[in-house]
């Protein structure tokens, strides 16, 4: 595997997923949500964060999320990575129906199959970088693959940096260990809440790219939940969200395309009976 090197357009050469819609080949869905309804709050104040969502999430992916501020993006990714329970409605990962699931089997999943990456990189401050990317596994009490972890650790470009700390470490280098961290296991999923939030936009580019070349390369699964139309540019789908519904659901959009979707979106005032009240 290459260094990562980051650049302007990743998506020169046919992916997986253009050759599998060239053909017609539909992939397996690896997360499945029928009828997902949330609400917050009681009477007058409820907040109806999803109404009756259904949809799934193809292998070897990347799918964006996206919406207006409080349309329903977190909630949704929460419920769909086993984060938090709707109120009504089924979420399948990989073959588990998980609404039903106890506290601990869902714990056990969510380690097994599920991995994340986080706005805040959400590193241990105590940990080096390697003790970091191997967390999933210790806590799983799991030896990594050498090979595997080795080429993770190279394809994220960590690997004269795998003692530091994370403090001692940029703000991108630290998102290259969420992304590996969440890499190790091979999870059927990985969700990605606002990955580039915290990062400028080259390095912001930098991680995209990483996640971009998982799927391509490694046929990862991913998620991810983003505000910024560059960001989900480099997704094979994008889902919108308006007041807890899926408005529109596209394939491969540019940045501009998504900008215009996102504005019209804000623009639009809402149906009646569409608005969430506050
Ligand atoms: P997004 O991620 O698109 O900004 P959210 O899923 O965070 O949207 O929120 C959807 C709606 O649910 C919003 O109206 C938000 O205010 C409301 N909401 C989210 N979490 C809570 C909560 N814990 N308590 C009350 N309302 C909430």
């Amino acid at each position: 595997m290459q260094q990562l090197v980051a650049s302007e357009s990743p998506r020169l050469a046919p992916t997986i997923a253009d050759l599998e819609r060239q053909f017609a080949v539909q992939p397996p869905a690896v997360v499945a949500a029928r009828g997902l309804t949330r609400t917050y709050g009681k009477g007058d104040a409820t907040v109806h964060a999803l109404r009756d969502v259904d949809v799934d999430i193809a292998e070897g992916r990347l799918t964006a999320v996206m919406g207006p501020s409080g349309s329903g993006k977190s909630t949704l990714m929460h419920i769909l990575a086993g984060l938090d329970r709707p109120d009504g409605g089924q979420v399948t990962i990989a073959g588990t129906e998980i609404t039903q699931l106890k506290e601990k089997k869902l714990t056990q999943l969510r380690r097994d199959k599920i991995g994340f990456i986080f706005q805040s990189f959400n590193l241990l401050a105590t940990l080096t970088a390697d003790e970091n990317i191997v967390l999933p596994l210790s806590l799983a009490r799991r030896r990594a693959d050498e090979a595997w972890r080795r080429g993770v650790i190279e394809a994220v470009g960590l690997t004269d940096r795998l003692t530091h700390r994370p403090a001692e470490l940029s703000g991108g280098q630290q998102q290259r260990v969420a992304v590996a961290r969440a890499l190790i296991n091979r999870p059927a999923v990985l969700f990605a809440d606002e990955p580039t939030g915290n990062l400028d936009s080259r390095t912001g580019g930098e991680v995209l790219n990483l996640l971009r070349r998982s799927v391509d390369e490694f046929g990862q699964t991913v998620i991810m939940v983003t505000h910024d139309a560059g960001a989900a540019s480099i997704a094979d789908r994008v889902v919108f969200l308006k007041d807890g519904r899926i408005v529109q659901d596209r394939q491969r959009m540019t940045r501009d395309e998504i900008y215009d979707t996102i504005k019209n979106l804000e623009d639009r005032p809402a149906r009646d009976g569409e608005g969430s009240p506050r």
